[in-house]
């Protein structure tokens, strides 16, 4: 153990106040365990971008379980756009608007908005849930043992407790204090990713678009996705693209331009580029059973099929499961067997997620002759035969539906 003296003894410390530590904490207190969240940056600080927008309702689900009426909060203040469209070369090949939302009749199939709201949400239902929150003071150190384990921050405050959750993200620190290591690949082009700020009056019809060598934008592919008060534009680069000089202020703005519309070319919120990761840590728990890695401090998967913050909602969730159970266990094996199972059935689902997100990818950087010849037939085809056009519409986010591990877990 450290030379700090241990301050305070708690059953559990989650690392990290992102969508993944806020969940598992207000997860673990819903189950009558007492967690304390530690976090590196100040409470004021300000999140980029809107990042995770589509929320799935195993997520809405989960958090309403979680504290009853979050979930509520995200749909009220969400959209939910109910036309999916395709154009290929300018030309649509698919179009299918939904009669309702879907879901199971409390919560819709999903619904759109910033990351950053729904975080905001997430911490009042923490501070009304009386969750300590120790802002401003990232975890260094992180020492398991068969008893258990001892946590200690920058400034030297120590803890001691029964589990941790590390959720502190990519970089993660409890990752590589428990020695585990990301494996994957990493895109090979880049794509570039905008929020733009919807008009308030004669806002554009609320539709999810995906172009296949969009006319307007030099035949890149671009996706547009509108969430609560904005849309997201993606734009995948070509090989020869300079990514650095495409999000320029006026290189981006003519990109909107010519894809939403003129009136947003001065509308570009926050724009970033990105070459995705598709990693995986080499184990999701530590050694003696005592930390267990969630979210991206677990894996970092492509964006197509929305599985970041969704799957890492499903870890934290699982991870208060096995957690009360090895708390409420008479023998220490019982125990350990609950934390091994989150170890297993969360590194499988993570699996799952990268082949899917892995497969859209492919499907849409591959140079594959065979997928290329595909897309330009079912573009030909897809006007007499729908079907076609629902699998243009759709290869771009990969298979439908979660992880089988947790499948039938409502
Ligand atoms: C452009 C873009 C679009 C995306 N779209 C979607 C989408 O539509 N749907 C979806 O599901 N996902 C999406 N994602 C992914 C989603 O944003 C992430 O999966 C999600 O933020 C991960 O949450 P997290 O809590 O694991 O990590 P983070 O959000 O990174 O939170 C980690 C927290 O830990 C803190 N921290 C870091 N180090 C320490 C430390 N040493 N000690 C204590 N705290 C620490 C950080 O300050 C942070 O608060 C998108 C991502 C991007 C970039």
């Amino acid at each position: 153990m450290s030379g700090s003296d241990v301050q305070a003894d708690v059953p559990v410390v989650v690392a990290g106040a992102g969508p993944v530590g806020m969940t598992a904490a207000l997860a673990l207190h819903a189950r009558g365990v007492d967690v304390t969240i530690i976090e590196a940056e100040p409470e004021d600080r300000e999140r980029p971008g809107s990042r995770a927008i589509y929320v799935h309702k195993d997520t809405l689900r989960t958090l309403e379980d979680s504290s009853p009426g979050l979930g509520h909060r995200l749909v009220d203040n969400g959209i939910i756009w109910s036309t999916r469209r395709t154009l290929f070369r300018g030309t649509e090949v698919f179009e299918r608007t939904y009669p309702d939302a879907g879901g199971d009749g409390d919560l819709p199939h999903f619904t759109s908005l910033p990351q950053v709201w729904t975080e905001e949400y997430m911490l009042d239902a923490v501070e009304d849930a009386g969750i300590d929150v120790h802002w401003d003071d990232g975890v260094e150190i992180v020492e398991s043992s068969e008893d258990g384990v001892y946590v200690e921050t920058e400034s030297g405050e120590g803890w001691q407790a029964e589990y941790v959750v590390g959720a502190d993200g990519a970089g993660s620190t409890v990752r590589k204090e428990i020695g585990a290591q990301f494996d994957g690949t990493e895109s090979a082009n880049s794509f570039i990713i905008a929020d733009i700020a919807e008009f308030e009056e004669d806002p554009l019809k609320q539709e999810r678009i995906f172009h296949y060598d969009h006319p307007n934008a030099d035949g890149r592919n671009v996706l547009l996705v509108p969430f609560q008060g904005g849309w997201r534009v993606d734009i995948q680069c070509k090989e020869s693209d300079d990514p650095e000089y495409l999000c320029q202020d006026d290189q981006i703005g003519e990109l909107v331009a010519n894809t939403l519309g003129e009136r947003y070319r001065d509308r570009v919120d926050w724009v970033s580029q990105y070459k995705f990761k598709q990693v995986i840590a080499d184990r999701m728990i530590d050694e003696h059973n005592r930390v267990l890695l969630a979210g991206e401090a677990g894996h970092l998967f492509a964006p197509f099929g929305a599985r970041g913050m969704n799957s890492g909602v499903a870890d934290a969730d699982e991870a208060a499961t096995r957690i009360t159970a090895a708390l409420n266990a008479r023998f220490e094996k019982t125990a350990d067997a609950e934390i091994k199972y989150y170890g297993v059935q969360r590194l499988k689902a993570a699996q799952y997620n990268r082949r899917a997100a892995g497969q859209a990818l492919e499907y849409l950087q591959g140079d594959s002759p065979v997928t290329k010849t595909k897309k330009l037939l079912a573009s030909k085809v897809a006007p007499y035969y729908e079907p076609a056009g629902e699998w243009l519409d759709d290869a771009p986010y990969g298979p439908h539906g979660g992880p089988p591990v947790t499948i039938g877990q409502y």
